[in-house]
Parts: structure tokens; sequence; C-alpha cells
């Protein structure tokens, strides 16, 4: 089976980096939604931890009791059926429909939508999801936005903040009015925490820079990060392709003298999406992806037994048309992750 390596070396520097930024392993929420973008939930949570990291956030509870342990406070996206809580769980609403759901006693975080009308109560919704909760004991531990364009060079990200700073007051004067203390205030994902050059909220939410990557890095000056992920795949078969002869589906690609080609166990079956003849993926060692990826092949001008993918999806993310997100996080979670 191919394989997935993790560089813990450069986890712990990305975490590092973005630590620093953020002023302290305390200000750093990880973000481990979809299986850590693909890197393995229970490796990444268990590094991260290692490193001091005490945040983390994720989509459902079934994910959250599975790195429970390894952190003390762990933020849920988008759940709805609460068959298990626990108090290091803070739950977030996306609509004052959801308090209805929300167990008695449990911890919440208030999204609120500053602009990216995707999820979250609006901002003049604020005092009545206060009261809706507290009806229900339930403890308002943060009030948070998301970010729809910090990693583009455009206005939004300036006017969000804009609206996430009336928010901020608004929660002041609604927890003095009502004796409550204040909830954590978080509006960061990784591109806006490297944005913001006074960063002064309780922490930031960071995905994708904890596995190596900032899309847009340049047109921002921001610091060079190192990928985590490399994908190693194993070869299956070797075979002399003659002047002439074509491999793959469709036969796409045909030698023009003869030559070595292998194939190897990864395909489209396993989250290495599809290559065709319109695409040209050299590999970090300098080899060509022959023709069409297909299910669980591809084929490779080596007969080296273990080749490297990728250990940086960069390339593919702009031969897919795509960000760096997709290509990882599409991967299949069943791949075999080994730490390094
Ligand atoms: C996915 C997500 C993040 C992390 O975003 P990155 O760009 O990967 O840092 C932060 N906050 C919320 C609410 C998210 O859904």
């Amino acid at each position: 089976m191919a394989k997935i390596l993790l560089s813990k070396e450069n986890l712990f520097y990305n975490l590092d980096v973005i630590s620093k930024k953020a002023g302290s392993k305390e200000k750093v929420a990880v973000v481990l939604k979809d299986n850590a973008y693909g890197h393995g939930l229970i490796e990444i949570g268990k590094l991260a931890s290692e490193f001091g990291v005490k945040k983390a956030v994720v989509r459902t509870i079934d994910d959250a009791l599975k790195i429970e342990k390894f952190f003390d406070y762990i933020i849920i996206l988008a759940e709805k059926s609460f068959h298990t809580y626990s108090h290091t769980f803070h739950i977030v609403i996306n609509s004052l429909e959801d308090i209805k759901n929300i167990p008695e006693n449990a911890n919440v975080h208030i999204k609120v939508d500053t602009g990216m009308h995707r999820n979250g109560i609006l901002p003049n919704q604020l005092e009545k999801a206060f009261l809706g909760l507290l009806e229900k004991k339930i403890t308002i531990t943060g009030v948070f936005t998301h970010h729809k364009g910090a990693d583009e060079l455009s206005t939004n990200f300036f006017w969000q903040k804009a609206v996430f700073s009336r928010v901020k007051e608004d929660v002041k004067r609604i927890c003095e009015k009502l004796s409550l203390p204040l909830p954590a205030l978080h509006s960061c994902n990784s591109a806006a925490l490297f944005r913001t050059s006074d960063f002064n909220e309780d922490f930031a939410r960071v995905g994708i820079a904890t596995y190596g990557y900032l899309d847009n890095a340049g047109i921002f000056n921001f610091p060079k990060l190192k990928p985590v992920m490399s994908l190693w795949a194993n070869k299956l078969s070797t075979r002399e392709l003659k002047k002439g002869q074509s491999v793959g589906y469709g036969g796409t690609f045909t030698a023009k003298e003869n030559m070595i080609v292998s194939t190897y166990d990864i395909g489209y079956g396993d989250g290495f999406l599809r290559l065709n003849e319109k695409d040209s993926y050299t590999t970090p060692k300098g080899y060509k992806v022959l023709g069409r990826v297909s299910m669980d092949n591809l084929s490779l001008n080596t007969d080296e037994e273990k080749v490297c993918i990728f250990d940086d999806v960069t390339a593919l993310s702009k031969i897919h048309d795509t960000i760096t997100y997709e290509i990882t996080t599409t991967l299949n979670p069943n791949i075999e992750k080994e730490i390094v």
C-alpha cells in the first residue's frame, strides 16, 4: 500500500512559527477537521499536543472523542446530535434555531455572520442568542466569526474585521448588562492570523498553516512554512515499453524510444486526483507521470521500489485548478500514516 509520511520536524516548525505569530501556544487552536486535512486526526492531534497546543477544532463529536485525551479545549463546528458530552467540548451554534438542540449545561461558541453569509447568527441577533442560551443554563464560552477571503487581496478582510470589532463591543456591553464573564473572542484562520500585525484575540483557529501551506503567500509576504505530508507509493510491476508502444487507459502516452516503465500503487481511488494527457506532473525526484492516472495505479519512467509522489502539493493544486486544502483532504483516510 501507498503510505503517507508525516514530518514531525516540519509540523513542529510550523507550529512554532504560528505560536510566535499568535503570541503563545495557548493562543493557538489547531484545526483538525476532515481527518486533519487528510493528515490523520489522531496522528496530528497527538503531535500537536506533544508540541504544547491545548486547543483543537473539529467538525463532529465523534472526532472530538477521538482526540479528547490530547486537548483540554475542543471546539466542535457542526454537530446536531449530542449523544455524548464532555466539559472540554465547546459546541458551535450556527443559527438561533440551533439553540434548542444544545444540551443543558453545555459550553457554546456563538458563530456570528460578519459577511461570509454561510453560517452564523446576524450581529443584531446577539442579545437574543445570549438570552436564549442562558435560559437553558448553557455557558457561552466564545463568540467568533470566520473570514471569507483572508487569503485574497481585497477589502473583504478589512470590512469583516470592522464588523467583528463592533460585535466585540456588543458582546462586552451584553456581558456587563447580564453580569456574565467575557467569552473568548476569535476571528482568525491561518491567512487572517498572518495578515494581522497586532493580533490580540484570545486565540486563532489555524488549519492549513499547521500543515505547511499558506495559499497566496507570495502576495502577502507570509513566512515560508514546511509541508508536513509526503506521499509514497510502492512498485507493482516494471516492463520495457518499446518505441511506439503506449501506456495506460486511452494509450495517451507513447514511448519515443525504448524505455523502462513501472506501475505504482496509488490512483484516484486513493484520492490522488486523476491526471490525464493534458497534465504534466513530475515527482520530486524528476519522474514523470505517464499517461492517465487510473483508479489504483499510475505509471512512472523509473523502476525504483518506492517513490515519493509528492512532498509539497502546491504544484498539484495548480494543475487541478484548486487549493492545497483539497489535494490533501481528498486523500483516502485509509492510507497508512507513519510519523518520521
Ligand atoms: C476550516 C476552518 C478554519 C481553518 O482555516 P485555515 O484557512 O485552514 O486556517 C478556521 N475556522 C473555521 C470556522 C473553519 O471552518
